[in-house]
């Protein structure tokens, strides 16, 4: 009962600490405990967003990077990376076809190209804002001064995604190189919330060298930052990197973790991400069931999704796809889940 006893606890005062995430995480825990943390995290997300989920079009415009990230595909020294950028037109197209799909957020993530100026940036997100008043607008593009974030913030974007990827600053060290900091990384997050966007940090589950006391900080980052979205995927190595010969991040912990983030802050927008759905063929119902309440389906043009290779065996066709809504409409009815067409915003506690 010790485990259940836990979840109920950590539920009752929305946080955690490091003896009960050790608890939740332990992997001989019963599958009928498991099961019950998952429950719990439902119950809170209905609470707060009913039996929803909230879809983003993702549009992946550039796979330019001037970061090297051990972790990502589409680092700068990846010569075997086929690089790619899309165009103004190409991206609105790309809103088109979202919004014909009931798509009302638009997601542009990119690497950190330096093509995309900020005039350039500003030129893109005023355009969309102006051919869809009613569609949020979400950037992932990554570390920026305060004043582009603002220049972005004033063309029209609302919301802004940018993992904090470990919020240990040994960690953080292994997994870059030294020109990247976990200070930088945090102050932009904190730059980003001042300004008044909606902000997402999150880490990548199992990567490298994580420990439970790293994923602890995490957590508590999570506590002290109180972004209104978190993204957390399994980590999936890719053949072109350093960490190509580490072990990807498990679907089960993936799922405990999306539970607790759930519990510890109730009313967060929490992705079933793709890298969930690469690793497990039902892994962004699974990820529903474990209390996330979003799901972020390519709407990149065909020919560069491939491309856009963050990791390997990337799920993008199909029903990961835009071209998969109505498919994906279905497989989420059939978990007792309506996926709808809505901005989807944070609800203010
Ligand atoms: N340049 C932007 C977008 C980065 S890509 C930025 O800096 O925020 C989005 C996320 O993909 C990253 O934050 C990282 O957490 C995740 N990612 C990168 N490589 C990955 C891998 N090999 N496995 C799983 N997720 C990965």
């Amino acid at each position: 009962m010790r485990y259940q006893d836990t979840v109920k606890k950590i539920r009752e005062k929305q946080n955690i600490d490091f003896k009960e995430l050790r608890t939740l995480l332990d992997e001989k825990a019963s599958k009928e405990d498991v099961q019950y943390l998952y429950a719990q995290a439902r119950e809170v997300a209905d609470e707060v967003y009913g039996k929803r989920v909230f879809k983003r079009g993702l549009i992946e415009f550039t796979n330019y990077c001037k970061n090297d990230c051990y972790y990502c595909g589409i680092r700068r020294s990846n010569a075997c990376a086929e690089r790619y950028r899309l165009d103004k037109d190409t991206i609105l197209a790309c809103c088109e076809k979202g919004y014909t799909l009931g798509y009302r957020t638009f997601v542009l993530q990119g690497g950190e190209d330096g093509y995309f100026t900020d005039e350039r940036v500003c030129e893109i997100v005023s355009e969309i804002r102006q051919n869809y008043p009613d569609c949020a607008i979400t950037l992932s593009i990554g570390e920026k001064s305060k004043e582009s974030y603002q220049k972005y913030f004033d063309a029209g974007a609302d919301r802004y995604l940018l993992r904090h990827e470990t919020a240990n600053a040994e960690h953080y060290a292994k997994l870059h190189p030294a020109e990247l900091s976990l200070r930088n990384r945090k102050q932009c997050l904190y730059d980003l919330k001042d300004i008044g966007y909606q902000v997402g940090c999150g880490f990548m589950v199992g990567a490298p060298y994580q420990t439970i006391e790293t994923l602890y900080e995490d957590l508590q980052f999570i506590k002290e930052l109180e972004p209104q979205m978190v993204g957390i995927g399994p980590f999936i190595p890719q053949k072109e990197t350093p960490f190509a010969s580490e072990k990807a991040g498990t679907l089960e912990r993936t799922l405990r973790l999306l539970a607790i983030i759930r519990l510890i802050h109730s009313n967060v927008l929490l992705p079933a991400t793709t890298a969930l759905g690469t690793i497990h063929e039902n892994g962004r119902e699974l990820g529903i069931l474990a209390g996330a309440n979003v799901v972020m389906p390519n709407l990149s043009p065909k020919d560069v999704r491939e491309k856009y290779k963050l990791y390997d065996n990337k799920a993008c066709v199909g029903d990961e796809a835009v071209e998969g809504d109505a498919n994906l409409t279905f497989r989420i009815k059939q978990i007792g889940y309506d996926l709808v067409c809505d901005r989807g915003d944070f609800v203010v506690k």
